[in-house]
C-alpha cells in the first residue's frame, strides 16, 4: 500500500510530488505514460511563467522540473492508469494485465488533451496533414503555406511560431473576435504573413493518398472558399483527461462538472475523502502552468494532511 499515488506528470503532478516527498511521505509514486513535462511541452514559446523572463520552449521550461521534483523521493514509473475505484479507506490503481496497486491516498492530474473539430476529413488525414502540434509538425511546412483553425490562445501564439518558418498561415477562426490576450492578437493582427480567415468555418479537409491537399472553408455569408495547403493545424480547445474515473456502468467516482472536469474545493478535494485533483483536470482551472502547479502544490499538501491524520 502506497501513501499517495499521482496520475499525470504534468506541471500539477511534478509540483505535487515535490511538496508531498519533501513534507513527509514516505511512499509516493506519479504515474505518467509518458516522460514528464506534460501538455506544455508542446507549446513553441512560453513567456509567462514568472521567475523565467526570457521566452523558452516548453520543453526548455520542463527540462529541470523532474530532477528537482523527485530530490526528495518522489517515484516516477512509466506507466498507463486505467482506472481508479475505492473500497473502504483503500484506493485501487488498474494497470495494463490487471495489475493492481493500492493507495491511501490519490491525486489526478492527468490534464487535458486536444479537442477535434469534427469537421470531414480530420480523422482522415490526422498525422497526414491535420496536426495539433506546430512545434513538433510545423518544421515539415518550411517555407511552405499552412491553414490554423481556431481563435484561442493556443491557436493564435501556434499561428504566430507557424509564420516564422511558413511563407503563410491561413488563421480560420468562426467569430470575428479572438479569444486569445489582446496581446497575443495584436502581433497576429501585425504579422504579414498571416492571412485571417475570419467568420468563416471548415466544410472540409481534402487530400489524396500522400495527405492533405487544401482546405474548404465556408464564411457567414455561404461563400466558399478552397484555400491549397499541404497542411492544418487544429486548435479548438481541449477535453478533460477524466476517464479513468468511470466504472464499467459508467459511473465517475467523484462529482464531475457538465464539462467532465473534477468538482474540487480550494484545497483541491473531491468529493471522495482522500481523493484530490490539480491542474487543468479540475473545474474552473485558468490552465496556466503556474496555476496547475500551484495546484500541485496545495493538493500534496492535502495529501499529507489525510495521509496522517
Ligand atoms: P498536463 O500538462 O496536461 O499533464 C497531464 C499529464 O498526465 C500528461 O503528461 C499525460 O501524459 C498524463 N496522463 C494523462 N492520463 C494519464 C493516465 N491515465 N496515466 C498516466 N498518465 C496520464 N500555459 C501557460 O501558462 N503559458 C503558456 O504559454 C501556455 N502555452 C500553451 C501552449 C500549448 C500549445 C498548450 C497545449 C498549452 C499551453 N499552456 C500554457 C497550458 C499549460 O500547458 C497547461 O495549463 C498545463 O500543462 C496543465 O498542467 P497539468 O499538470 O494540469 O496537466
Ligand atoms: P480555447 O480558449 O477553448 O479556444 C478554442 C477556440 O477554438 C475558440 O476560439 C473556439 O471558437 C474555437 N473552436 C471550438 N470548437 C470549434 C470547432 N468545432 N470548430 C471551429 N472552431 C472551434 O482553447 P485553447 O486556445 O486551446 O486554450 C485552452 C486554455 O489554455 C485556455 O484557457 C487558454 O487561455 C490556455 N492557454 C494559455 C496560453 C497562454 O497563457 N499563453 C497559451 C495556450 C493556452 P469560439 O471563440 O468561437 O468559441
Amino acid at each position: 500500500m502506497i501513501d499517495l499515488a499521482i496520475i499525470g506528470g504534468g506541471p500539477a503532478g511534478l509540483t505535487a510530488g515535490l511538496y508531498a516527498t519533501r513534507g513527509g511521505l514516505k511512499d509516493v509514486v506519479m504515474y505518467e505514460f509518458g516522460m514528464p513535462g506534460g501538455q506544455i511541452t508542446q507549446s513553441s514559446e512560453i513567456e509567462n511563467y514568472p521567475g523565467v523572463p526570457k521566452v523558452v520552449t516548453g520543453m526548455e521550461l520542463m527540462e529541470s522540473w523532474p530532477e528537482q521534483c523527485q530530490r526528495f523521493g518522489l517515484k516516477h514509473e512509466i506507466k498507463e492508469v486505467l482506472n481508479v475505484s475505492k473500497e473502504g479507506d483503500t484506493f485501487k490503481l488498474l494497470f495494463a494485465k490487471d495489475e493492481i496497486v493500492e493507495a491511501k491516498s490519490v491525486l489526478i492530474c492527468t490534464g487535458s488533451k486536444p479537442r477535434r473539430a469534427g469537421v470531414e476529413g480530420e480523422d482522415k488525414f490526422f498525422g497526414r496533414g491535420v496536426s495539433t502540434c506546430a512545434t513538433c509538425d510545423g518544421f515539415f511546412y518550411k517555407d511552405g503555406e499552412v491553414a490554423v483553425l481556431g481563435g484561442g490562445d493556443t491557436a493564435l501564439e501556434e499561428a504566430l511560431f507557424l509564420a516564422n518558418i511558413c511563407s503563410k498561415v491561413y488563421l480560420i477562426h468562426r467569430r470575428e473576435e479572438f479569444r486569445a490576450a489582446p496581446s497575443t492578437t495584436e502581433k497576429v493582427l501585425n504579422n504579414p504573413k498571416i492571412e485571417l480567415v475570419l467568420n468563416s468555418t471548415v466544410e472540409e479537409i481534402q487530400g489524396d493518398n500522400a495527405g492533405v491537399t487544401g482546405v474548404i472553408t465556408k464564411n457567414k455569408d455561404g461563400e466558399t472558399r478552397d484555400i491549397k495547403v499541404p497542411g492544418i493545424f487544429v486548435f479548438v480547445g481541449m477535453l478533460p483527461q477524466n476517464k479513468i474515473l468511470f466504472d464499467e456502468n459508467d459511473k465517475s467516482l467523484c462529482e464531475l462538472s457538465k464539462a467532465g472536469q473534477i468538482v474540487v474545493d480550494l484545497k483541491m478535494k473531491t468529493s471522495v475523502p482522500g481523493l484530490f485533483a490539480a491542474g487543468d483536470i479540475r473545474i474552473d482551472a485558468a490552465k496556466q502552468v503556474v496555476c496547475a502547479s500551484g495546484d500541485g502544490a496545495t493538493a500534496g499538501i492535502g495529501a499529507i494532511e489525510y495521509v496522517n491524520d
